[in-house]
């Protein structure tokens, strides 16, 4: 027997732990069949009912309609941020919105494959930067001019290593304007309304599954304005009318992810539930980061907070040199903490609090922390 870890790893993350279990238990002999479903082709009948599950499944937990492919791709969300431009521009320009390091890195590749990169009518523009805060908060609305003629408006609406969110609930798209956005590190962390949206899109590996899967959600009409020359497995028409299949997908990640689906519909009880206690681990971790006395930091601002992504630092007063934060995350793992180092560009600390993360785990997190304070604060 190992000891239990509580794993705040921002992704690869911890899986529901009765995922894992079915995972085991079936690993080498899949439904009594003899063989994993690792072993058997992506185009047999065994596969294909995995495959139609999994999607029907994640159509119930979001309320997806017909109106919407489903497409199950590889690359990770890094490749939509090229995919998306690729297939969405159809000659037009796109509007980028800035809140955090991913979104910063969206725009600068869109710029890359752009048709015309010097004629300001077909560029990528970014439209509203938050750098100056440090990406501590979302910009206002009202200074936002969008452009009604946009081929898209383009946002990630969970900044995973800034920890600012933007509750899709709240935002409200122009007519003619599709919204996109990434949604890697929340999506399933609660309901929102998929029809305000042209496209989403998500790495597996944060709040889904395993790496290896890139899920995108896109509404049927907006597909086929791919450059003619693009090579088919950029295209997301041809990716649809293949489901998704023109390669081999990642057949174990999309078993995996359907296990979650799963999960989430038939454990949890859907997305409304799990959004609830996702809400209190949330609350429960930043109330005690902001009751520490500033000797815990987290500087974003309370609106717009991430309840998936916490990243907080030490305050630099009591650790003049780094070497609390060192001590912290030794101390951390000789108490079966990991995953808590902050991401290389920003440093520090960061919990992430995704579906799998329960509130119990939460909790030791939250006595570990001021333990900690009371030892070396
Ligand atoms: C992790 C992450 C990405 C990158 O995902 P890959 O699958 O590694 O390409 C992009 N956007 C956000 C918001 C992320 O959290």
């Amino acid at each position: 027997m190992t000891n239990k870890i509580y794993n705040f790893s921002a992704g690869p993350s911890k899986l529901p732990e009765a995922v894992v279990e079915i995972a085991k238990n079936e690993l080498s002999n899949w439904h009594g069949k003899g063989f994993s479903i690792m072993e058997i082709s992506h185009r047999g009948k065994d596969f294909g009912e995995v495959l139609a599950k999994s999607k029907q499944d994640l159509r119930n937990l979001l309320g997806i309609s017909d109106n919407f492919e489903i497409l199950f791709l590889q690359g990770g969300a890094t490749q939509q941020f090229s995919q998306i431009p690729i297939n969405m521009l159809g000659g037009r320009s796109a509007d980028y919105v800035i809140t955090g390091a991913w979104s910063e890195k969206s725009f600068n590749e869109a710029k890359k494959v752009s048709y015309y990169k010097n004629d300001p009518e077909h560029q990528i523009r970014l439209v509203a930067s938050t750098q100056n805060s440090n990406f501590t908060k979302l910009p206002e609305i009202s200074e936002i001019k969008l452009n009604p003629y946009a081929a898209y408006l383009h946002l990630c609406t969970n900044e995973t290593i800034h920890g600012v969110e933007i509750d899709p609930n709240r935002l409200t798209p122009l007519p003619n304007v599709p919204l996109i956005a990434d949604m890697s590190s929340h999506i399933l962390s609660r309901p929102f309304d998929i029809e305000k949206f042209g496209l989403v899109y998500a790495g597996a590996q944060k709040n889904i599954g395993p790496a290896g899967l890139t899920l995108v959600i896109v509404r049927k009409d907006l597909l086929g304005l791919a450059d003619l020359n693009t090579p088919k497995t950029w295209d997301y028409a041809q990716l649809a009318e293949n489901d998704s299949m023109i390669n081999t997908p990642p057949t174990f990640a999309i078993y995996m992810a359907g296990l979650v689906f799963d999960w989430l519909l038939n454990t949890c009880g859907g997305l409304e539930n799990i959004s609830k206690i996702n809400k209190q681990k949330a609350d429960l971790l930043y109330q005690n980061i902001d009751n520490s006395g500033d000797f815990y930091i987290n500087s974003v601002q309370k609106d717009c907070r991430s309840q998936m992504n916490v990243p907080f630092i030490i305050n630099k007063n009591v650790d003049k040199n780094g070497e609390l934060l060192q001590k912290f995350l030794a101390e951390a793992e000789q108490n079966n903490l990991v995953g808590l180092k902050g991401h290389k560009s920003v440093g520090g600390l960061r919990a992430s609090l995704y579906n799998a993360v329960t509130l119990e785990e939460v909790k030791v997190l939250c006595d570990f922390l001021q333990e900690f304070q009371r030892k070396f604060g």
